[in-house]
């Protein structure tokens, strides 16, 4: 295998490395672009800011971590060799085994030389006249690409709130997006956790088992589903194998690109024992597949209650301090209109001894001191606070990066109000920037390995039209990005999703502007959206076989 290598050139007296495709993250969606790109005969160098790949899953160390989609499913599909030889041990895949998978896969495919890890890019600017993006890095190295891949995550910007004296607190605080490589031990420790998002229902049932005592600090309640975690059976694993690629094709003719029981009946059109029997059902087999009972939950609000109700009554069901009970319930938001969690008895470890439920909307926190939170008039003693509070969801990631495309229009300022975008793949006056999973494309609403995998099959597919038509750039049309951002909000209009205070919304951090920021029309409509503008010779886009300032010249002339 012959890898990257990098010619030098001097940009600004600097000495910048030259290749065709810069790639900035070593998730999965920058492996995949890698892979492509090097298979596609291109120079390429991805960079990337921790010390290893897998992205989330380097990062998201937290006990109890592990993903809400099947581990059959949550994985690469674009290799028959790879799904055929990889083993999952359990139904849902834990952190430490998808990071083993993600070195798996670098290893395989030979990834490692061409990724710079311990670097992080600070910015990424498009120089006009040679069409061509310079990146610069807080190592004090520059690339020069003719086409820059933004890999960098939606869930990559972890969020810490800005609490008065956190920075005071004695203790440790660890944020589970961000979590240590060494072993933590929090035995004999009294332990606060602040958040209650996937995260957070994921992490508390762990701390709770080693906690002297745990303390956890809710704000709003959110609704989670039992995983049901097992195992892998193997007459499953080899069902899969035995028609991996059917079902993988299968699985993107479904809305969220995984392959599930999927209701096409209203919730409101059976009667309501039967429509009780289809909840238990799916309760009992555990998993985020409850939300697809019926094909109306994210659309009818009174649909939607009637699975709502049904989870609040299990809440009450299996949480034996009526109380306690009462502040686990979600009342604000309809089900699924936040991303539905996946547990593994969450609900029950409020029962513990040792856990103590401290509702913030009625004690709110007051501050931090160096021996633990003030929260309305009580004082809880910490040795360590765990913060389970998000991410900078979805663009995050890429405002941390000094991003300047076409005279010198920052993507900052573009996307004051909200981001814009073209399906999510690019946004105007960026030309050669592509984004994975951007905002205005399914991305987060999706088993995201699939809708990176579509994603960087387009971006690739782009590129090597490209070079085909001698394309100088690419950039998506002002009018295409209006219509397109037009469409995501309508769409988005059409369904209970944008009835909750969520991250998908942008409420959760401070001063975003509140923006639906993901396509909720489905991966397969998406899919044929991209499809069709790449076969209609790239529509909605400007391509251009000259530099845009050499075009701009020689219109003003
Ligand atoms: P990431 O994995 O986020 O990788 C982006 C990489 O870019 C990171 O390594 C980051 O360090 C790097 N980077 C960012 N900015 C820079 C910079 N300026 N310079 C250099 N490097 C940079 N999705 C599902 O479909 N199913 C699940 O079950 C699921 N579970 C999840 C659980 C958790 C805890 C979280 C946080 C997310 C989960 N997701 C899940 C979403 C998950 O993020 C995606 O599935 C997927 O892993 C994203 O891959 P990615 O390569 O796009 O981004
Ligand atoms: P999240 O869903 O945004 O939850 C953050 C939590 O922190 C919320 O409970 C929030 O409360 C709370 N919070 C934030 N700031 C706070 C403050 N200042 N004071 C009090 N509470 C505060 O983040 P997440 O749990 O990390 O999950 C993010 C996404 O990552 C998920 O939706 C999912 O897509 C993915 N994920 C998936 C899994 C999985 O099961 N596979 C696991 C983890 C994450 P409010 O709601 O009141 O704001």
């Amino acid at each position: 295998m012959q890898h990257t290598d990098v010619l030098d050139g001097r940009v600004d007296g600097e000495v910048a490395r030259s290749c065709d495709v810069v790639i900035v993250g070593a998730g999965f969606a920058g492996m995949y672009m890698l892979y492509l790109a090097r298979n596609m005969g291109l120079t390429a160098v991805v960079i990337e800011s921790a010390s290893g790949v897998g992205g989330t899953w380097f990062w998201n160390r937290y006990p109890g971590a592990r993903c809400d989609v099947e581990s059959m499913q949550y994985s690469y599909s674009f290799s028959e060799e790879l799904q055929q030889e990889w083993h999952w041990t359990e139904r849902y895949a834990s952190q430490p085994e998808i990071l083993a998978y993600a070195n798996y896969v670098a290893k395989k495919f030979d990834l490692l030389p061409d990724i710079k890890f311990n670097t992080r890019v600070t910015r990424a600017a498009f120089q006009e006249e040679e069409s061509r993006w310079l990146v610069s890095t807080d190592q004090g190295t520059q690339y020069q690409a003719k086409w820059c891949v933004m890999a960098t995550g939606c869930l990559s910007a972890a969020q810490t709130p800005k609490i008065p004296g956190l920075d005071t607190f004695d203790g440790r605080i660890y944020h589970t997006g961000n979590w240590p490589h060494e072993a933590v031990s929090l035995s004999g420790k009294k332990v606060g956790v602040l958040g209650t998002g996937s995260s957070g229902i994921q992490v508390i049932p762990e701390l709770a088992a080693q906690a002297k005592h745990l303390y956890v600090f809710q704000r709003t309640p959110n609704f989670s589903i039992p995983a049901r975690n097992k195992p892998m059976d193997a007459e499953y694993e080899n069902s899969w194998k035995r028609s991996y690629s059917e079902r993988r094709e299968k699985a993107r003719s479904m809305p969220a690109g995984i392959l599930c029981d999927l209701g096409d009946k209203s919730a409101l059109a059976v009667p309501a024992e039967e429509r009780v029997q289809e909840y238990q059902r799916r309760w009992a087999a555990g998993g985020t597949g409850f939300t697809a009972a019926f094909a109306d939950l994210l659309k009818n609000a009174e649909s939607n209650r009637t699975a709502a109700e049904f989870v609040r009554e299990r809440i009450r069901e299996v949480v034996k301090d009526p109380s306690v009970a009462e502040l686990l319930t979600p009342v604000d938001h309809p089900i699924g209109a936040k991303r539905i969690c996946a547990d593994t008895r969450y609900f029950e470890t409020f029962n513990r001894e040792n856990v103590t439920l401290v509702d913030l909307r009625t004690n709110p926190i007051s501050e931090v001191t160096p021996e633990g939170v003030a929260a309305g008039s009580d004082f809880y003693e910490l040795d360590c606070l765990v913060l389970a509070t998000g991410f900078d969801a979805m663009t995050g990631a890429l405002s941390k990066i000094d991003i300047v495309g076409r005279q010198g229009l920052t993507l900052k300022e573009k996307w004051r109000d909200g981001p814009n975008t073209f399906l999510g793949l690019m946004s105007a006056g960026f030309p050669n920037l592509f984004i994975v999973t951007g905002p205005g494309s399914p991305s987060v609403l999706t088993n995201v390995i699939v809708a990176i995998e579509d994603n960087v099959q387009w971006i690739a597919r782009c590129i090597a039209h490209l070079i085909e038509v001698d394309g100088r750039y690419i950039e998506a049309t002002q009018s295409a990005e209006e219509q397109w951002m037009e469409q995501v909000r309508k769409v988005a209009e059409g369904t209970l999703y944008t009835q909750a205070k969520s991250w998908y919304l942008g409420v959760n951090i401070p001063g975003k502007p509140a923006v639906f920021m993901p396509y909720v029309g489905g991966l397969p409509t998406y899919q044929q959206i991209c499809d069709e503008v790449a076969v209609d010779g790239y529509r909605g886009f400007s391509i251009g076989t000259q530099s845009p300032c050499v075009e701009r010249r020689q219109v003003n002339a």
